[in-house]
């Protein structure tokens, strides 16, 4: 692959688009492109999209009402929700509200049998068109609906559900699909068989038999779509050698079948992580099979990808898509702190950068045959003016465009492709929606063409004059970095690019042979009472210090730890056993403690809080340190948490003795390391090494110490608390977070392969060695056998070994003993539980493979398992109170998780949990400091949350100032007040 296209991946917006200018019409041909675009528009607005076809669906239910929405959320889950119950909670909850039919059919009516029932009909294609429902045999079909009840009606919305299916997916397989599609006379099929990416080798196994019958079953000069991250369930960089083993022999053996058939194969367009991995797959496999390939202009690498197929100099169909993954990727390149968007922000930089790539395709005719999919009319007139006689084709998605094409077809000579979904309903629907958002999104050509209040005019108006001048990017877009108004977001590193990943793995290893990690030695009681002492003198000092000043050192450390990102991650790695992702965040996660700490130290301890009072009397309420503060961290946050609570207490005013657990001793120092260099005195901060018995009793024993950040195991936290009551003197603050017994529940209407992604994230990720771990899923019974047969087979994809390696998911258990207590756990869970899973851990090593065993309530463990070992109850859904009450009773309180679409059900479990932090339908671990503040109650933790607003008072103790303003002379105030 060219170096370029990485180069150009994440480019300042603006360079990327000065670079398409000079690709764009000149003057003339805009306009007369503008000219034949508006003619179109003009025929398409008048006509009349097919009563039933997914176009008008868009026209009539954009997303932008409630009943859109509600038709979205219900055409997502109802088809694969098993019982009964389940399915009416979710279709009363979204189709109570809502203007449904003419006038609002269900209007007064008042009740969601009658607006169902409305809307079944309409949908069931008794009706002629979506809106003009004749009051008859909707007046009927409520009449049944009440007589007969709920049961009729849900029938009548999953048959109404298979016929919106229907307008999207032209047949459930592929003799359907081909029996259905000759009734479209002049049009040439790509049938995709779209689906969920494969969690599972059954999965990619099953998707590449569909994909050989689909290519022996469509007929000659037709072609196939193939998404490769179906054909492999770890489609991903991390993977390369997996992927070029496995992957590659797989579609060279589709692109042999559709040479035997004369069927097309275009590979299609996924995620931008996806791409360098796709791009050069592509360069391999084209070499011997004739390959296509789809290209999406919003990326803005798009043109020099353009460019690199033109330079490969053979013959490819190249489908030129505008993309439509383009609000996951904003979400992730923000999530992940990237320098940059992969994708442009303004949709009509996307329309620009389409021509731009549009020209240079049309520019290759001997090699590249381009096809263009789109729904624009300008878009469309576009490529009529630039190909001249060039050979090219059209493609539109089945159900939509079809107005367009029509008109189009009937005046010119043109070749036009569908792009067909073939698949089951009940699969395909989840996956449907989000292309429909995508297309029914308010800034969708097709959205506003029906529209009558947008003009003409300016839907088919050149993209470049839409551009700001010079070009910015959508204001509403921040970058990445920018995300936070009172501070910077970490930035990190991209886990999905060869060359990061190569870089890293290098200097581990460099590191690893030129100096393996020595002993460190304990801190002797002498050195810490010395410390101690020291601190105590610099305390003063330090505290009376401008917050503005001790803020800005830690930012100074922030920075610091960004740029030294690569050698803390390597430091992480190799002492903590952490993999690439996780020590990734644990500097990002470093950095954005000092950053928020500093942020709030700024607004809350530089100025005093003036309060209000009587006349004559000023009063005032400031913040101070409270002294020398004992911060005492976990292993398994090593930096991140080492950092947070030191930062928490420097911020506030506090000298602070920090204690790294015993395990990452050097992370701890090298942490410490950076903040003296950033600014802070040695003797406001220092880092004592040991054991708990030998360095950390004595720590929080002495009476010198005025607080204690804690952070690991609630023995622990127990113990220093009686310490701490135990001692002489003022009585000392305790911040201590602790374990948990954290679960995640799942009703019948979550999506399953959603599940098992953020399972396997939130219970095997780092081993399972976080707090906020996931260690029991209770899961519908409903659904419990399709999520457990998934999670069976993800676990078996897990690949546990060396930290590393950067194709590892998994590492090692932190130290022997607490591999041997987890191995003691799993044998009795063999003994007594039924094993769901497992992964494969090597022979020798500090390993546990995650595992997965399925028990009854009454047999899941009440004590935090810390480790890669996850719990399963199935649960009936009359059950979900004892659920609750299990989670209540083991008194712990840290974090939970809920999978469901139907939001009564979220509000009600939300309603009865005690616990710190709770994620629905994502993952339950990875907080992001000042955006999920962290922290547990009851066994959990005492709080205040980490990474949130009220954390830092707990280091401070608050003083007043009253002053008698009158004492010298009266009310000064009311005395000199203007008269009026
Ligand atoms: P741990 O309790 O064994 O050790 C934590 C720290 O306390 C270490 O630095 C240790 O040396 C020190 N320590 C031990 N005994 C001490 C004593 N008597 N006096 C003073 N200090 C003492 O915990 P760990 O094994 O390092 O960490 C894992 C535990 O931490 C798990 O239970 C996990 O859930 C918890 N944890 C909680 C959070 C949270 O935010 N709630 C975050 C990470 C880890």
């Amino acid at each position: 692959m060219d170096e370029r296209i990485r180069q150009d991946h994440r480019l300042p917006e603006a360079e990327a688009l000065e670079r398409l200018r000079r690709f764009q019409p000149d003057p003339a041909a805009s306009r007369r492109i503008t000219e034949v675009a508006l003619d179109l528009a003009k025929q398409v607005r008048a006509s009349r999209p097919a009563a039933l076809s997914a176009e008008s669906f868009l026209r009539h239910y954009g997303l932008s009402t409630q009943e859109g929405v509600a038709l979205m959320c219900v055409a997502e889950a109802l088809l694969r929700i098993p019982d009964p119950d389940t399915a009416d909670a979710l279709l009363r909850e979204k189709l109570s509200a809502g203007q449904w039919g003419k006038g609002g059919g269900a209007e007064g009516e008042g009740s969601w049998a009658a607006s169902a029932a409305d809307w079944a009909l309409m949908l069931t294609g008794r009706l002629a068109r979506w809106r003009e429902a004749e009051e008859e045999p909707v007046a009927q079909l409520k009449r049944l609906a009440a007589r007969l009840g709920e049961p009729v009606v849900r029938t009548a919305v999953r048959q109404a559900m298979r016929i919106l299916a229907s307008q999207f997916v032209i047949g459930e397989t592929i003799e359907e699909a081909v029996t259905r599609g000759r009734a479209f006379d002049g049009y040439r099929f790509s049938y995709d068989m779209l689906g969920e990416a494969a969690r599972t080798a059954e999965d990619a196994a099953r998707y590449f038999e569909a994909y050989v019958k689909a290519i022996r079953g469509t007929p000659a000069g037709d072609g196939v779509s193939v998404k490769l991250s179906a054909l492999h369930p770890r489609f991903e960089e991390a993977k390369r050698a997996r992927v070029f083993a496995e992957l590659l022999p797989r579609v060279a053996q589709l692109a042999r079948i559709g040479v035997d058939c004369a069927v097309g194969l275009t590979i299609d367009a996924e995620e931008s992580e996806r791409l360098e991995l796709t791009l050069d797959l592509f360069e391999e496999l084209s070499r011997k099979h004739p390959l296509g390939l789809a290209v999406q202009a919003y990326q803005k690498r798009a043109l020099s990808v353009c460019d690199w197929l033109v330079g490969l100099r053979r013959r490819i169909s190249v489908r030129l898509v505008k993309g439509a993954y383009w609000d996951g990727e904003i979400k992730r390149a923000q999530q992940l702190g990237m320098p940059d968007y992969p994708v442009f922000t303004r949709k009509a930089a996307t329309d620009v950068s389409y021509v731009a790539c549009a020209r240079r395709l049309l520019s290759a005719p001997a090699t590249l045959y381009p096809a263009f999919a789109t729904h624009n009319c300008r878009t469309v007139a576009t490529i009529l003016e630039l190909a001249g006689e060039r050979p090219f084709e059209f493609q539109k998605l089945f159900g939509m465009g079809d107005s367009l094409y029509e008109v189009l077809l009937r005046t010119r000579p043109l070749a036009c492709r569908i792009y067909a979904p073939v698949g089951s309903f009940t699969d395909l629907l989840p996956y449907l929606v989000r292309r429909l958002l995508e297309n029914g999104a308010n800034t969708s050509f097709v959205h506003q063409i029906a529209d009558p209040a947008v003009p003409l005019e300016t839907l088919v108006a050149d993209p470049v004059e839409a551009l700001p001048e010079p070009y910015s990017p959508d204001p509403r877009i921040p970058l990445p970095r920018d995300l936070y108004p009172d501070r910077l977001n970490s930035l990190g590193v991209d886990l999905a690019r060869r060359d990061t990943l190569d870089s890293l793995e290098g200097q581990i290893r460099a590191e690893r042979n030129q100096e393996p990690l020595g002993e460190v030695e304990s801190t002797t009681p002498q050195e810490l009472d010395f410390s101690i002492a020291r601190a105590m003198a610099a305390f003063e000092g330090w505290t009376r210090m401008p917050a503005s000043e001790r803020a800005a050192a830690l930012e100074r450390a922030a920075e610091t730890m960004e740029q030294r990102l690569p050698s803390l991650v390597s430091l992480i790695v190799r002492e903590g056993g952490r993999t690439y992702a996780d020590a990734v965040s644990e500097v990002r996660e470093a950095a954005d403690f000092c950053r928020y700490y500093a942020a709030k130290a700024r607004e809350t301890f530089q100025e005093p809080l003036v309060l209000a009072g009587p006349a004559g009397e000023r009063n005032q309420l400031s913040l101070h340190g409270r002294g020398v503060f004992a911060c005492i961290a976990p292993w398994n946050f090593p930096l991140a948490i080492f950092t947070g609570q030191i930062a928490a207490a420097l911020a506030a005013g506090n000298a602070v003795i920090a204690k790294p657990a015993e395990q990452t001793p050097r992370i701890g120092f090298r942490a410490v390391e950076i903040l003296h260099q950033a600014g802070i005195p040695a003797d406001v901060l220092c880092c004592v090494v040991g054991d708990g018995e030998a360095v950390g009793a004595p720590l929080v024993a002495d009476p010198r110490i005025a607080g204690v950040a804690f952070t690991g195991s609630d023995e622990t936290a127990r113990r220093i608390n009686v310490a701490l009551a135990a001692r002489p003197g003022p009585i000392a603050t305790l911040i201590a977070e602790t374990g948990g017994v954290n679960a995640m529940i799942v009703d019948a209407s979550a999506l399953p392969e959603q599940v098992v992604d953020d399972v396997v994230v939130s219970a095997f990720q780092s081993a399972g060695q976080r707090c906020s771990a996931q260690r029991i899923l209770f899961v519908d019974e409903g659904c419990a056998q399709r999520v457990m047969r998934l999670l069976a087979g993800a676990l078996a994809e897990l690949k546990v070994g060396d930290p590393a390696e950067a194709d590892t998911d998994v590492g090692p258990i932190i130290d022997a003993p607490a591999r041997q207590a987890l191995l003691r756990h799993v044998e009795r869970l063999r003994a007594g539980a039924r094993l769901i899973g497992e992964a494969k851990a090597p022979a020798s090593g500090n390993y546990v493979a995650p595992v997965a065993f399925e028990l009854a309530l009454e047999a899941l463990p009440k004590v935090e398992v810390f480790g890669p070992i996850l719990h399963v109850c199935a649960y009936r859904r009359q059950d979900l109170g004892k659920v609750l009450q299990w989670i209540r009773a083991t008194g712990y309180g840290l974090t939970l998780g809920i999978h469901s679409r139907i939001q009564g059900f979220v509000d009600s479990v939300v309603r009865e949990a005690r616990v710190g932090n709770v994620y629905v339908n994502r993952s339950m671990i990875g907080a992001v400091v000042g955006v999920q503040p962290f922290g547990g109650e009851g066994l959990s933790g005492t709080g205040p949350k980490a990474g949130g607003p009220h954390y830092l008072f707990r280091f401070a103790i608050e003083r007043t100032l009253t002053v008698n303003t009158a004492a010298v002379g009266g009310v000064t105030e009311l005395l000199t007040r203007p008269l009026n």
